[in-house]
């Protein structure tokens, strides 16, 4: 690096590139560091190699995040507009399933009245509590992805309306959800199953919060996409637009103290809070401090020499399926994980890609599987026995097709993204204070000391791939920094920058 950049991102997570493609195209000279070899951050794909399946097999797995549930309605994305950029969503007719023992399941297809129908005497009050959600998925998104500090922009009578449904849902959720309100194991397990995203003790507001948010997007028209080709091309989009507009990406840096920061007008961070207070001297590192770690993944990327043999066939139409049984065995295992203790039968994610999109499988018709389970912060447990016991549950069968598998403890998340201490992969803990005191209390949570500004998940709106943590900092840096009143354009043609 020549000269004193305007920016210089650390990291190159969606909220970093977010961040990094507003400042480039109002005109700002930007330098994204990454301690990876590749950009990305939790959105990469990378080439699936185990000791059993060479690179000529031409798999790749989503390192970290394989459902970009957010991204069609983030502001952010629908801006940028990935599909004009050659980022193919895919929408599987369900978005999420949840495979239950005896054969039967809870599916969420993309169609409301779908789900209905096969929820029998649920369905009517899925459609009570999920249709007003769904009918107002942008606003919901509007209002999920804020910074928690303005009012979101759009029609006002709508945004009352989303506002209206996601409270009600959210206080019916946190009281009342298990105990009574769902006749059918189905559909109380369904809605449990998502609310596990906030891997954490269930059920709470946050957990109530997530569920309604993360289900009025499952009926939404994108309902939960995957990506053609996997979740890296959404990152790739993100640096080519970075490249057009002047900035730089420079891989294999990481930063790890404050002399490893090469001088800017400002510095921006897209990493975990505690990562971020590493960097920092006091007092400013003891407030990001205040945001206590979330519990830890262990991830886990299969190869299978064919599909996942759930007992529904059903269970296949989703592109996700949360495993983990009835609410209540969830609900045992969160806790146990949030007591710091491994669940014998922990709450497991997983994504089958073949399934929907052919370009995933192997040259010998081999495919990857993406799954991670729930594990207590900081585990160093290969859960791989606990996981495989859990899938032949509901899919009896898989051990037999199982080629290979990768297994990355909590204790080793950070080796391939320095941001996910200990496997805590939402920038820590999620709680319905800590989505707005993130990563503590603070009129502007985003300006952390002098000339530093956070932008990952640690900040609002928090984790998921929405680029919107970045978006919310930029607007500040442009304004405070730079003078510079609005956020530019991000439509693909608009190359031009703003100054130069
Ligand atoms: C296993 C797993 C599954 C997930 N599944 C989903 C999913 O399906 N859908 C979804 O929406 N979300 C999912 N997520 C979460 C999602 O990936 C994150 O919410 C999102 O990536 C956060 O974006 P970010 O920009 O804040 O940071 P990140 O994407 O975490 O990026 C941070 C970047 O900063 C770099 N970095 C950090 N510290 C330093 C340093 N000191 N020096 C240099 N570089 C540094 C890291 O290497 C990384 O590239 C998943 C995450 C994991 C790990």
């Amino acid at each position: 690096m020549s000269s004193v950049r305007d920016v210089v991102v650390v990291g190159s997570g969606p909220n970093g590139l977010a961040a990094a493609v507003i400042l480039a195209r109002a005109g700002l000279s930007v330098t994204v560091l990454e301690g990876q070899p590749s950009s990305g951050g939790g959105v990469r794909s990378l080439p699936l190699i185990t000791d059993r399946v060479a690179e000529t097999e031409g798999l790749l797995r989503d390192v970290c995040a394989a459902v970009p549930a957010a991204a069609p309605t983030s502001p952010f994305f629908a801006e940028f507009d990935l599909a004009a950029r050659g980022v193919e969503l895919i929408v599987p007719e369900a978005s999420y399933a949840q495979p239950l023992e005896g054969g039967r399941a809870g599916i969420a297809y993309r169609d409301l009245e779908r789900t209905v129908e096969r929820l029998g005497v649920d369905g009517p009050r899925w459609r009570r509590l999920l249709g007003p959600l769904s009918t107002h998925a942008a606003e919901v998104a509007a209002i999920a992805l804020s910074d928690k500090r303005s009012v979101p922009r759009g029609d006002p009578l709508r945004m009352a309306r989303a506002g209206a449904a996601l409270g009600r849902s959210t206080a019916l959720m946190a009281g009342s959800w298990g105990d009574g309100y769902w006749r059918t194991e189905e559909a109380r397990s369904l809605i449990g199953g998502v609310a596990a995203h906030t891997i954490s003790t269930l059920p709470s507001l946050a957990a109530a919060g997530t569920a309604s948010y993360l289900g009025a997007l499952a009926h939404a028209p994108a309902g939960w996409p995957l990506v053609r080709g996997g979740i890296g091309a959404i990152s790739q989009a993100l640096v080519a637009d970075l490249l057009a507009h002047g900035g730089e990406v420079i891989t294999d840096h990481s930063v790890r103290s404050p002399r490893d920061l090469p001088p800017a007008r400002v510095h921006v961070l897209n990493t975990h809070a505690r990562v971020a207070a590493d960097l920092l001297a006091e007092p400013y590192r003891s407030r990001l401090r205040q945001l206590p770690l979330g519990a830890g993944v262990c991830k886990l990327d299969y190869v299978l020499s064919g599909p996942v043999p759930w007992a529904d066939p059903e269970v296949v139409r989703a592109g996700t399926q949360h495993i983990g049984g009835s609410l209540a065995q969830m609900r045992f295992a969160e806790a146990d994980v949030a007591a710091g203790r491994h669940a014998e039968r922990p709450v497991v994610l997983l994504s089958d890609p073949a399934q929907h999109d052919d370009s995933r499988l192997g040259h010998s018709g081999l495919r990857p599987v993406w799954a991670y389970a729930h594990v207590p912060h900081g585990s160093t447990q290969d859960v791989r026995p606990a996981v495989e016991a859990q899938l032949e549950r509901f899919a009896p069968g898989f051990r037999d097709l199982v080629v290979d598998c990768l297994v990355t403890p909590a204790s080793r998340m950070a080796d391939h993204n320095a941001a996910y201490p200990g496997g805590d992969i939402a920038g820590g803990l999620i709680s319905m204070w800590h989505m707005v005191a993130r990563p503590g209390p603070a009129l502007d949570p985003y300006a952390v000391a002098p000339g530093v500004y956070l932008c990952s998940q640690s900040t609002p709106p928090g984790p998921g791939v929405h680029g919107m943590a970045g978006v919310h900092m930029a607007r500040r840096v442009l304004r405070r920094e730079f003078k510079i009143p609005q956020i530019p354009s991000l439509a693909p043609q608009s190359t031009e920058r703003i100054t130069d």
